[in-house]
């Protein structure tokens, strides 16, 4: 059976190795031929035994998603979307800014969770994304993006790539990631753990813990499991300031409600990155963004350190929401403030290519999985 090394962290990288036989520093060798060089052939790898390389051609292969067409904003923001068989796509976000570049990766083709003010979610759920999948999103962004930083006008092997316009003074190469594409992370919880501690590796993608966030909609168990496996900066999907209106938002409330969600939150800070745990709040006029609810939030998260990030909602066809208006979203803001609480209102970027957040659709045709994952996702 042939496998691919894409999906391989250090561990099963290095247990591969000793399996066929080979030293276990091969392992680190391969993950900076496969992901410091971009490298998806094994015959470049000069430093790796002539033998070493025929047994890999025999039995392996590096094998990252294809990538169809490239989309780019006017604000620089760039999104790629990613065919994964029968019909489904996933998409991929870069936002460059001055001082940081972040990649906006997607865990699931779809997602099961149904959030009602969520593009994906209204999409349905087919699957779960293979380590390799998640993983080689970054694999790809970083090769193009090295590629368009040599020469400006490069037309890579695989992607029909228009002139970049030159984005003097911003960031052209990957600081940061953020889980917060297709896909509620924590319900795929091996494989994108499997992609973390790739990203996380020296001798692969080398980020700091502090610049990987994963973002979840509050699957309570994970989070606890995340904390112990793997603590990134994490971002919680709050979005309302009391169980009636979450349990409508975000149907995963029923499960995991506010108080037991918010004391895992306190359980990740004590081995969290950050001292801090980001809120997202998305603004939806007339539904979540009045005074009353900016007061009842405030009640509820003192004493955990946070941060707020409010979000204007993007819409998107038949969603039947309306973005707060900019009067509403900074009065949200002044009262946060007010009470000492950090808040900020996050960039609507990409927008004109669908690339902003919860606008990333891809394309879900087969659905019939969604039922079966929200018992699973249930069940943890
Ligand atoms: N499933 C995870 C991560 C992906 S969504 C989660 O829910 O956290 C990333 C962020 O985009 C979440 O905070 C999500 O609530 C938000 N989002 C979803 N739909 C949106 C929309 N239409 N406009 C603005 N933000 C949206
Ligand atoms: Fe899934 Fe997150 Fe969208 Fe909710 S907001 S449906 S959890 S992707």
């Amino acid at each position: 059976m042939t496998v691919n090394l894409l999906d391989f962290n250090a561990k099963k990288l290095t247990e591969f190795c000793v399996d066929i036989g080979e030293e276990p520093f091969r392992a680190k060798q391969l993950l900076r031929w496969i992901h410091q060089s971009g490298e998806d052939s094994f015959a470049g790898m000069s430093n790796l035994t002539k033998r070493f390389r025929e047994k890999l051609n025999a039995i392996a292969i590096i094998k990252p998603p294809k990538i169809t067409s490239e989309y780019i904003s006017s604000d620089g923001t760039r999104k790629w979307l990613l065919p994964v068989g029968a019909g489904n796509g996933i998409e991929t976000v870069f936002i460059p800014e001055p001082n940081r570049g972040t990649l906006c990766i997607s865990s699931q083709v779809g997602c099961a969770l149904e959030c009602t003010f969520c593009s994906t979610g209204r999409q349905g759920f087919n699957r779960n994304l293979t380590a390799g999948e998640i993983i080689g999103q970054l694999w790809w962004v970083n090769r193009i993006l090295r590629n368009s930083k040599e020469e400006n006008t490069a037309k890579t092997k695989h992607v029909n790539e228009p002139r970049v316009a030159e984005l003097t003074g911003r960031k052209h190469d990957v600081s940061n990631v953020v889980m917060m594409g297709m896909g509620e992370p924590l319900a795929n919880f091996e494989n994108v753990v499997t992609a973390l501690d790739l990203m996380l590796d020296d001798n692969a993608y080398g980020l700091s813990r502090r610049r990987v966030t994963v973002s979840t909609s509050g699957l309570v168990p994970a989070i606890d499991r995340l904390r112990d496996r793997c603590p990134v900066a994490l971002a919680v999907s709050l979005h309302a300031p009391n169980d009636k209106l979450r349990d409508e938002l975000v149907p995963i409330n029923k499960k995991y409600p506010i108080k037991e969600l918010l004391a895992a939150c306190q359980r990740y800070l004590e081995s969290a990155p950050r001292d801090f745990i980001t809120f997202e709040y998305i603004m939806l006029a007339g539904i979540n963004d009045s005074v009353t609810h900016a007061r009842t939030l405030v009640k509820l998260v003192q004493g955990i350190p946070c941060k707020i990030n409010l979000i204007p909602f993007n819409p998107f066809p038949s969603s039947g929401y309306e973005r707060s208006s900019y009067e509403a979203t900074y009065r949200f803001r002044d009262i946060l403030m007010y009470a000492d609480l950090v808040t900020t209102v996050r960039k609507t970027r990409g927008d004109d290519i669908a690339a902003a957040c919860g606008q990333l659709a891809g394309s879900v045709l087969d659905k019939t999985n969604r039922k079966k994952h929200v018992n699973m996702g249930a069940a943890r």
